[in-house]
């Protein structure tokens, strides 16, 4: 193809985002022999980079390239074995590369399946067709809460709309989920539905599927093969899919007719994502939802404190609407009582109160199922010598080794270094080294003394390592098979356990002074959800904390059931904290062998001088981070904090670039974490 004047060979340029850790985009010539047009924006190519060939997305026909002829290599083909990627995900990527500072090409190739980004796919196999279930099912009256909830989200009528759905565990949030979904489907649209957990995605699909069952629902998590994982993704990216329920990644999903997002738990800290970019899925959905103009929901029974303020704060004009289910949905089911155990008065056996053993003791007489509740798995979170002070330290961490009895290892939860219980100190040989704390392991094999007749069953990640063995679990505790549960938070999460009336917590306390000022919120939510556990429709609950604070505001709320008093409490102080979200943060962290390495590039970076141009942005000092070294590996960290996000924003836009310049030895890596949730 010649111009028609020029006599020169009018090249035709591709620009394409490549996974590349660049900030910058890629032009290729486009052979003669290739048919392009704007059609193709949005399709994969295959071009050559360096010495091999890499997989691109096809993001701009632009008139001409700044690259000289001799350095435009053409590009091998355009895929067509895909719909192209719909504009309005390039905007999503858009923002998460702008907002993130992470590069394009990273963010668009990282948000595809795995199958679909390499340059070469397996062999694709024809899909198996499951049998469409035949009963729809039948849904409930709506209760008068939900009816009101509903109607708010219809009154807000077409394009953006936020509301922030807290109803209690059990009032049927669900239920509203489905009801928008409904509506959603009968206006052809498709709706996108994001939980924390692979672990609550079966039970919900379920649930799901059996009301819309010629929705074509699809899941996306990463539990699923990479085949799998690409067709569920290639369905809602050619429209068949009409509602997609996944995990974090999935708020990336292409939807051509999204129209709907729910994110369900959306206080829940899994939507954060904790390497690569790690954005937030409950703000990215939020980011979305007012990009392409449609309502989205998010439900919590124990918002965030961020999405809190978003619909309730007085002094700026709510963002979200605030929609409120305070009762149980089934009638007669009503929540349950929560007591404080004044673990000062009396001498704990074992780590366990009077209360809790009398209380599991009514249970096993009158056949139902107790739960106590332990956020530490292992046996005990560390071992000791009697002798000579020796601790079971990791070696390869600033944090010590925990012991499993069941397997006699001493483990990491760190970085998953283990070996043998020792016979004897390590140091000075005395025998008699001791296990120290207690972890599920232990109070499980205290339940199991204390009540020999009755079936103990321990639930955590030790005792469900594969989904098979999980479900399993479930299963056994469904089908009676188990009188006493002892669980961490996964037994926490959104589980139905008709039998389960009472819930014992325990090692509560360690939260309430934690250094981390989101601890609060986070054991609120979790004591909260654990509590939802006991008593369900006719068999009425109870929830008894072990505390040596039964005073704490924490707890003086979460008795009462009352979400908002904490929450209002918590805002308060982070109002005159100065903490988000009454300010903005990044962290820029940084690890090496040599902590004076990582210190010294944070400090190289507060150095800057371009800091004077942003009054607005206060820059901390550099600090080792409280898991100080991981994995051999030395870290710190720099919080750099502003009343404003704009402002943060812009000082980020131009540090970034001057990180990059900061010479640093070979193995220093450092990151950049927008809105960070641990510190
Ligand atoms: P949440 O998501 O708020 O925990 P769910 O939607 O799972 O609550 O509802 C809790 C229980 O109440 C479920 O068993 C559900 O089937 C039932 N349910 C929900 N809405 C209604 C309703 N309107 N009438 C009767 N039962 C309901
Ligand atoms: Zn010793
Ligand atoms: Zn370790």
């Amino acid at each position: 193809m010649s111009a028609p004047n020029a006599g020169l060979p009018r090249r035709r340029i591709a620009r394409v985002a490549l996974d590349v850790p660049l900030y910058r985009l890629f032009d290729y010539e486009i052979p003669d022999s290739e048919e392009v047009d704007a059609g193709d924006i949005g399709r994969r190519v295959d071009v050559p980079f360096g010495t091999r060939a890499r997989l691109g997305i096809l993001v701009d026909l632009p008139a001409g390239s700044d690259l000289p002829d001799a350095q435009l290599k053409p590009l091998t083909a355009v895929r067509r074995d895909l719909p192209p990627l719909p504009a309005d995900w390039f905007r999503l990527c858009e923002f998460c590369s702008g907002y993130y500072h992470a590069p394009l090409g990273e963010v668009m190739l990282s948000t595809l399946p795995a199958a679909l980004r390499r340059v070469d796919p397996p062999k694709p196999r024809e899909p198996k067709r499951s049998a469409k279930p035949s009963p729809a099912q039948i849904p409930p009256t709506l209760t008068a809460e939900q009816e009101a909830a509903l109607a708010r989200i219809a009154e807000a009528g077409e394009g953006f709309s936020a509301h922030l759905l807290h109803g209690v565990t059990g009032s049927g949030k669900t239920e509203v989920y489905l009801r928008l979904i409904e509506r959603t489907l009968q206006a052809g649209g498709q709706a996108l539905l994001l939980v924390p957990e692979i672990n609550l995605t079966p039970q919900l699909e379920e649930r799901v599927a059996a009301r819309f069952p010629a929705a074509g629902l699809v899941s996306l998590h990463s539990e699923l093969t990479e085949a799998k994982r690409a067709r569920n993704w290639r369905s809602a990216l050619d429209g068949t899919a009409h509602i997609v329920l996944g995990t974090r990644l999935a708020v990336f999903t292409p939807m051509p007719d999204l129209a709907l997002i729910i994110v369900d738990e959306e206080h829940d800290p899994s939507f954060k994502q904790q390497d690569g970019m790690r954005y937030s899925a409950r703000d990215v959905a939020v980011f979305r939802a007012r990009e392409r103009g449609i309502p989205i929901v998010l439900g919590s029974a124990t918002p965030s404190l961020e999405s809190w303020a978003n619909a309730t704060d007085a002094r700026t004009p709510a963002r979200y609407a605030l929609l409120t289910l305070r009762e149980r949905a089934v009638s007669n089911a009503r929540l349950p009582t929560i007591q404080r155990i004044d673990t000062r008065l009396e001498k704990l056996q074992n780590g366990i109160s009077g209360a809790i053993f009398a209380g599991i003791e009514k249970r096993l007489a009158r056949g139902e199922q107790s739960l106590v509740f332990l956020n530490r798995r292992g046996y005990a979170p560390v071992l000791t010598c009697t002798a000579c002070g020796w601790i079971s330290h990791c070696p390869r961490c600033a944090a010590n080794l925990v012991l499993h009895l069941a397997d006699r290892r001493l483990r990491c939860h760190h970085c998953g270094y283990e070996r043998p219980v020792p016979k004897t100190c390590p140091t000075c040989g005395n025998q008699d080294i001791q296990p120290f704390g207690r972890g599920t392991q232990r109070i499980e094999e205290v339940l199991a003394e204390r009540f020999p007749a009755a079936r103990v069953l321990r639930v955590d990640r030790d005792s469900a390592r594969s989904r098979k063995q999980w479900e399993a679990l479930l299963e056994q505790i469904h089908g009676g098979g188990a009188d006493i549960l002892v669980g961490t938070q996964m037994l926490a999460k959104g589980h139905d356990f008709p039998k389960l009336t009472l819930v014992g917590v325990l090692g509560a306390d360690s939260a309430l002074f934690a250094a981390d000022w989101r601890a609060p919120e986070r054991l609120f939510a979790q004591l909260m959800q654990v509590s939802g556990r006991a008593g369900r429709a006719e068999l009425p609950g109870e929830v008894l904390i072990q505390t040596q604070f039964p005073e704490h505001p924490l707890y003086a709320a979460l008795v009462r059931h009352d979400y908002p008093a904490f929450a209002a409490q918590q805002l308060d102080e982070r109002r005159q904290a100065g903490f988000p979200p009454y300010a903005y943060q990044a962290m820029l962290r940084a690890e090496a062998p040599q902590m004076a390495d990582a210190l010294a590039y944070l400090k190289t970076a507060r150095a800057w001088p371009g800091i004077a141009n942003h009054p607005d942005t206060m820059l901390y000092d550099p600090v080792p981070m409280r898991l100080a070294r991981l994995a051999n590996l030395e870290r710190a960290q720099l919080l750099v904090e502003s009343p404003s996000r704009r402002a943060l924003q812009l000082f980020l836009g131009e540090w970034r670039e001057v990180l990059d310049t900061i010479k640093s030895p070979s193995r220093l890596r450092w990151h950049l974490e927008v809105d960070p949730l641990e510190f």
